[in-house]
């Protein structure tokens, strides 16, 4: 099977992933609770433009905007109906942006078809099976194959079952397959997964790329990563973290981490041994320019864990040990209501 992003690794070492879609559209006008992705078909060159900011920045990896793009999700909206439409069009979105890119500078980069969670829970908490979840993903997975994405990312997961069944979706496309967990709740993800579980996991089911995004901050993103790591896991590890950690300012989640510390978190991802480094919620084009421009001008280095501390923060250290047990009781809730 034919992966463009390895190559990309074999021939530079590592490779950048872009930053963030919805909290980017936030600022174009998109309003709190409306799906993005009926962007791709009612204001495509808003979606083209973003793609364009990326891969001017120096992205080598463009997700198309289809993360929510899977009934379940759609249906929400009452446009579940619509996944092929929708998810064909993210595809080819993507790709004229990063054909026009090589025709103007030939620099080529990579389109990965973006698939979220569904958003409901596995039996017996919820009402998932497996067999419905690949059919739910396979209709994504087969329209983005169809618009030309040349690879399947799996993104902001928190159970192995769902992985599972995107992956087994994505697979049928023929395309490589990378899938990131999301670690939010005190080094494991919301279903209880830590990352090196989750490294067994991905190596169990043959993924080509794994790693983790979003969560907390840089900091925690860095610590888990280093948790994928530790484990020996021989695939490419994905770093994708939130700009900065989110904060509650007057009823909305803002990031407001700086182009400075996306690029000091970027350098160690890649000290780390990351070698697909993006940034996720709040990461700009802006950012991503500051990640790609420190990559670039930097050596590897060996990983200094105190420097690291210094720059990007502790790990989980806004979370005291009471914290911790209230963040892990209110998750449990959660899950109960979803
Ligand atoms: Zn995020």
């Amino acid at each position: 099977m034919h992966n463009p992003v390895a190559q990309i690794i074999a021939e530079k070492g590592w490779c950048v992933a872009d930053g963030a879609t919805g909290s980017n559209f936030f600022d174009r006008g998109l309003e709190a609770g409306y799906p993005p992705d009926l962007w791709c078909v009612e204001r495509p060159e808003e979606v083209l433009r973003l793609h364009s900011a990326f891969l001017e920045a120096g992205a080598d990896i463009i997700l198309t905007n289809s993360f929510g793009a899977n009934a379940p999700r759609l249906k929400l909206h009452k446009a579940e109906d619509r996944v092929g439409e929708l998810n064909i069009a993210a595809a080819e979105l993507a790709r004229t942006a990063t054909q026009q890119h090589y025709e103007d500078t030939g620099r080529r980069a990579v389109v990965a078809g973006s698939m979220g969670p569904t958003g409901e829970l596995f039996e017996p908490m919820g009402s998932l099976n497996h067999e419905q979840t690949v059919a739910v993903f396979t209709a994504q997975a087969a329209a983005l194959a169809k618009g030309g994405a040349e690879m399947i990312w799996i993104e902001t997961m928190s159970s192995t079952e769902e992985v599972a069944a995107a992956a087994e979706a994505g697979r049928a496309t023929g395309l490589p397959v990378c899938a990131t967990l999301t670690f939010d709740t005190a080094r494991r993800s919301m279903m209880g997964i830590t990352p090196a579980d989750f490294a067994q996991f991905a190596t169990q089911i043959g993924l080509d790329m794994a790693g983790s995004n979003c969560g907390v901050g840089p900091a925690e993103l860095m610590d888990s990563t280093q948790g994928l790591i530790a484990t020996g896991i021989d695939i490419p590890i994905v770093a994708k973290g939130n700009c900065g950690i989110p904060q509650y300012v007057d009823g909305a989640i803002h990031f407001h981490g700086s182009p400075e510390l996306m690029a000091q978190y970027a350098l160690f991802a890649r000290d780390a041994g990351a070698t697909i480094i993006g940034g996720c919620c709040g990461t700009t084009p802006e950012h991503i320019a500051a990640m790609v421009r420190a990559l670039n001008t930097t050596a590897p280095r060996r990983l200094d864990s105190q420097a690291m501390s210094a720059a990007l923060g502790e790990p989980w250290a806004a979370l005291a040990a009471n914290e911790q047990s209230t963040e892990v009781s209110k998750r449990r809730s959660r899950r109960r209501r979803v």
